[in-house]
């Protein structure tokens, strides 16, 4: 795939490290960051808070809801909840009338878990460190994101930061499993809004030191294969959907993947059959392809097409030759089930140098990683976009076991908020 990103190689190197320290400097920045310092127990009970409503993909509506009361009670401007659930809000630009069409930065987070609902969520509150420390599941995946996108939103406001364009806050639903990043890529067909977008910051997760900015992409199948089935002994030789699976998977796991482009297939589901004595009626598999590749996802797209046709084919004509009463054949499904773009990020991006400008000025070292999050939409989309912690600390994403600390918090939100000013900047002068 072929992007083309806007304003590339915006400012030299000194001069976005030149722009950081003189936003940095500003006095209502000065006082956005002292509302940081000064309140990061308010911030740990909201994190308590949100943790504690149930949010499983696809049942994020008392998140939604909560997610929007906060917006308000923040004083962020125009709050709506969308369609399919995300809640959107504006802090202004200080000279420009509300109605306006010019550019915009959006700072989003995602409001969903991976928890099925029943899942045990109260936190656990404790000091550890001189800090607070939370454990529940989501806390920091992605309770560290949303609250840092109410922090960083609240300390805008409160400070009277100026800001040259409108920063669009958005806490979306559908990012994790099989949401498959719902929830913007619905943002960015509600073309009216999207075509304005300068630059996206995606918080997800804890920490203040890396920032995804190649989109893994991942395509996602289901393979489905149904024959007529029949007892294992007076129907003998039906062809069978379990025997034409295991070679079509077994062909397709002997499919070369490149280690540049980053490619990976996995086969990650097998189910079929009904017991010993029968022939099968079904069987199916699930697979997942990486990369950061456009063109590898599609060679392995096709490389599995071909492994199942195959495979269905010689099953069929094996039992036309070895069975008399020939009882039908055996046909397949091929359903995609996952889709996110793969894409990748030009070195000289604006949101790079800004990043890295950023990170000078507060004295981080930033690793870049490889990943598939909410940024990979907008990425393709050839909008400069990365996906960042939004501070503090944690781990056991995905796990009971999550736990985050806040210690450290602030200078995640530092270097949050010296992004979302800088781009802003920049935007405001495209
Ligand atoms: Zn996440």
């Amino acid at each position: 795939m072929l992007l083309t990103l806007k304003g590339m190689a915006i400012f030299s190197r000194s001069s976005a490290f030149a722009r950081v320290t003189a936003i940095a400097a500003q006095r209502p920045v000065h006082a956005a960051f002292a509302w940081m310092h000064n309140n990061p127990k308010t911030l740990i009970d909201l994190q308590t808070e949100l943790v504690a409503i149930p949010a499983p993909p696809f049942g994020e509506q008392a998140r939604s809801e909560w997610a929007a009361a906060r917006f308000k009670e923040i004083g962020l401007d125009r709050v709506q909840v969308d369609a399919i659930g995300n809640v959107l809000g504006f802090v202004p630009a200080a000279d420009l009338p509300a109605d306006s069409t010019g550019h915009l930065i959006v700072v989003s987070a995602h409001i969903d878990t991976v928890f099925p609902a029943g899942t045990p969520l109260k936190a656990v509150l404790s000091r550890e460190d001189g800090a607070n420390r939370l454990a529940a599941p989501g806390v920091c995946d992605n309770a560290a994101g949303v609250i840092g996108m109410l922090a960083l939103a609240q300390a805008l406001i409160h400070a009277k930061v100026k800001l040259p364009v409108p920063i669009l806050m958005l806490a979306n639903v559908g990012e994790e499993g099989e949401g498959d990043l719902r929830g913007v890529r619905h943002f960015y067909e509600e073309r009216a809004l999207a075509g304005r977008v300068a630059a996206h910051i995606v918080l997800d997760g804890a920490g203040a030191d890396a920032a995804v900015a190649q989109a893994l992409g991942s395509r996602r199948f289901q393979i489905t294969v149904r024959g007529p089935g029949g007892h294992s002994f007076t129907d003998s030789g039906t062809p069978n959907p379990i025997v034409a699976l295991a070679n079509a998977v077994a062909t397709l796991a002997r499919t070369p993947v490149p280690e540049k482009p980053t490619t990976t297939l996995n086969i990650g589901t097998v189910q079929g059959g009904t017991s010993v004595n029968s022939v099968p009626e079904s069987a199916s598999a699930s697979v997942d392809f990486r990369s950061t590749s456009a063109d590898e996802l599609l060679r392995l797209e096709v490389a599995l097409h071909r492994a199942v046709e195959d495979a269905v084919e010689q099953t069929n004509a094996a039992a036309r030759y070895s069975n008399h009463r020939n009882r039908g054949v055996v046909t397949f499904t091929i359903d995609k089930i996952g889709d996110r773009p793969a894409a990748q990020l030009a070195a000289d991006s604006p949101i790079l140098e800004a990043l890295r400008a950023v990170d000078r000025h507060l004295g981080i070292q930033t690793d870049l990683r490889l990943g598939s999050t909410d940024a990979n939409i907008p990425i393709a989309l050839g909008i400069p976009a990365l996906s960042m912690g939004a501070g503090g600390d944690g781990s056991g994403a995905h796990t009971l076991a999550e736990w985050f600390t806040d210690k450290d918090r602030e200078i995640g939100l530092r270097r949050v908020m010296l992004l979302t000013l800088t781009l802003a900047e920049w935007a405001a002068e495209q």
